[in-house]
């Protein structure tokens, strides 16, 4: 069985944040890449759990380092896959990277291995309703957001796989099995 490098992605609000961490607490053998980035910690958020929280300055220096395997721009703000995490573990289990679209696809082109999956909502009203209730972002954001998920949807066909997340638990069991047979290929 070979050890895969699984990216997720998916419209803001579609919940992939939950399936990733869902994921990595029932899987033992899977392993979360922290991203970097630059911009402000939402309430609750732990620098070093659910990012690492840098300066710009900080972020273009590792940019020059060629410390990340991608990084991409999001809303004024830069994101970026630290490299040296993400080989090491691979050497000894699988690495869940959750990150944007033209992310994945950068590390498609790098690692044509890595395994794509694109989670989407049942509805675009639904992934309204998630961002509203989630009380982090104004009606401005919101609605900026809300043009990029058809963005992200178009890239859809670029993904090796596609999961609807409809109902969580079936969803995560959805893309466990899409792991189980990746690994064995
Ligand atoms: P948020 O600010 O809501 O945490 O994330 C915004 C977007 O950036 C999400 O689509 C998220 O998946 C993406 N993202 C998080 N980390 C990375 C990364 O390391 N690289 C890229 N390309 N996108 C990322």
């Amino acid at each position: 069985m070979r050890n895969i490098l699984v990216v997720l992605s998916g419209p803001s609000g579609v919940g992939k944040g939950t399936i990733a961490k869902r994921l990595i607490d029932r899987n033992n053998d899977i392993s979360l890449s922290i991203s970097c980035t630059t911009r402000n910690p939402r309430d609750g958020e732990i620098d070093g759990k659910d990012y690492f929280f840098i300066q710009k300055p900080q972020f273009l220096q590792k940019i020059d380092e060629q410390g990340f395997l991608e990084y991409s721009e999001h809303f004024e703000n830069f994101y970026g896959t630290p490299k040296d995490f993400v080989l090491e573990t691979l050497k000894e289990k699988d690495v869940l990277l959750e990150i944007d679209v033209n992310g994945g696809l950068k590390i498609k082109e790098s690692y044509p291995d890595a395994v794509l999956i694109m989670i989407t909502p049942p509805s675009i009203q639904e992934i309204r309703n998630r961002l509203i209730n989630r009380h982090t972002e104004s009606e401005e954001k919101i609605e900026l957001r809300m043009q990029r998920i058809e963005y992200e949807l178009d890239k859809q066909d670029l993904y090796d796989y596609s999961v609807v997340n409809d109902q969580l638990e079936q969803a995560i069991i959805d893309i466990e099995n899409i792991i189980k047979s990746e690994k064995i290929k």
